[in-house]
């Protein structure tokens, strides 16, 4: 039986690995469905991690992650779970796509979100080249430029304001007139001087060239005309998705999982079943930066260890 099983290898997983391991677990498994690393490895540049001053496409920045974790004893399989049942003695088992399953005393989940594409035209052949879903890590490289951002809900509402602080213009698209995002929040966006709103309408195209990135944006008004924004980026903010499939058995979930999908836990990063934690972007009010993920997986290994000491 593990020790611990860890499901996903982001910042939150691998930090949970690297805790566990060098606390003194000894059969500790990180499953990881793809290259350890997280979302994070989809970024061009990553430069708010605390301590690390040198600039680094986000793959440079994971990649020593793993190899400090394996050096305490974490190990890691490349497998895609499809389940985490609990036990009837306490234990939980781990279902692998496949079939195959683990046996585990206590499984800390770090399966991240994925943020929705909004589909429109150049969206993935910009991403992370223009396009981007995370206004704290990219805000920075549009300071005093025009951007637009996409979308009606909190994020959206909350992150055009974030980057009106850094650009010099933000041109806010929606496809209703009315919004998603707390009417206070709202309020505050328009009076903002910096931002502009283009209601009822949608993106049609991202365009650009593969070396400069996004050089514009074409959106379709409510009147079928086209508007072209010059701008260099844009934002989209058109809801998450949270990986949270491995807890379903069947139609329920084997802990509490708020209305958005998030999973309910406590400062201990505990769930509401006993010896199944949760980290990162995964978990209810995560801030969504590597910094917190993996402050998370470090927490949920410390509680996941103090949880197995009073097994015994
Ligand atoms: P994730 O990074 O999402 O990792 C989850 C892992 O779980 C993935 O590797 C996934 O493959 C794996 N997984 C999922 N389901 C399964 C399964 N069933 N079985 C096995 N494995 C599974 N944050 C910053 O602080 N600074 C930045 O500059 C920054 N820039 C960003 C740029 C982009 C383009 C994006 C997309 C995000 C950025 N972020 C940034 C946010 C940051 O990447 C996330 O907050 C962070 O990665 C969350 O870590 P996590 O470990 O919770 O989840
Ligand atoms: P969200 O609430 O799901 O809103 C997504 C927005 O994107 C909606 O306005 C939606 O339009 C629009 N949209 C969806 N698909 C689109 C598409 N393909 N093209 C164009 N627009 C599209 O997502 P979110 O804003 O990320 O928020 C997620 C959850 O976190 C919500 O529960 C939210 O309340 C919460 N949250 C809370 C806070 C806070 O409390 N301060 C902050 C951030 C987020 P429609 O409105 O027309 O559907």
């Amino acid at each position: 039986m593990l020790d611990v099983a860890i499901i996903g290898g982001g910042p939150a997983g691998l930090s949970a690995g690297l805790y566990a391991t060098r606390g003194g677990l000894k059969n500790v498994v990180m499953f990881e469905k793809g290259m350890p690393g997280g979302q994070i490895t989809s970024s061009s540049e990553m430069e708010n991690y605390p301590g690390v001053a040198t600039v680094m496409d986000g793959m440079s920045f994971m990649s020593p992650w793993l190899e400090q974790c394996t050096r305490f004893g974490l190990k890691h399989e490349m497998a895609a779970v499809e389940k985490v049942s609990k036990n009837s003695d306490g234990s939980f088992t781990i279902t692998l796509e496949g079939g195959k399953t683990e046996q585990a005393k206590a499984v800390i989940v770090c399966t991240g979100s994925t943020p929705k594409r909004a589909g429109f035209k150049g969206e993935d052949e910009f991403f992370g080249k223009g396009v981007s879903t995370c206004a704290t890590c990219d805000g920075f490289f549009y300071k005093n430029k025009e951007v637009a951002v996409l979308g009606g809900g909190d994020t959206a509402i909350e992150e055009a304001e974030y980057l009106t602080r850094i650009c010099s213009k933000v041109y806010l698209i929606h496809r209703r007139d009315t919004f998603r995002a707390a009417p206070s929040s709202v309020e505050k966006v328009k009076k903002n001087e910096k931002i502009e709103l283009i209601l009822n309408a949608t993106i049609d195209e991202v365009y650009g060239d593969s070396t400069a990135g996004v050089k514009g944006v074409k959106v379709k008004l409510a009147d079928g005309s086209i508007r072209d924004l010059v701008v260099p980026g844009i934002f989209t903010f058109v809801g998450l998705n949270v990986r949270n499939e491995v807890l379903k058995d069947g139609d329920k979930f084997i802990c509490d999982i708020l209305p958005s999908g998030q999973v309910k836990v406590d400062l201990k990063m505990q769930t509401s079943t006993p010896g199944l934690f949760a980290a990162g972007d995964l978990r209810q009010d995560a801030p969504k930066q590597v910094v917190s993920a993996a402050a998370d997986g470090a927490v949920a290994a410390l509680s996941a260890m103090s949880y197995i000491e009073s097994l015994h």
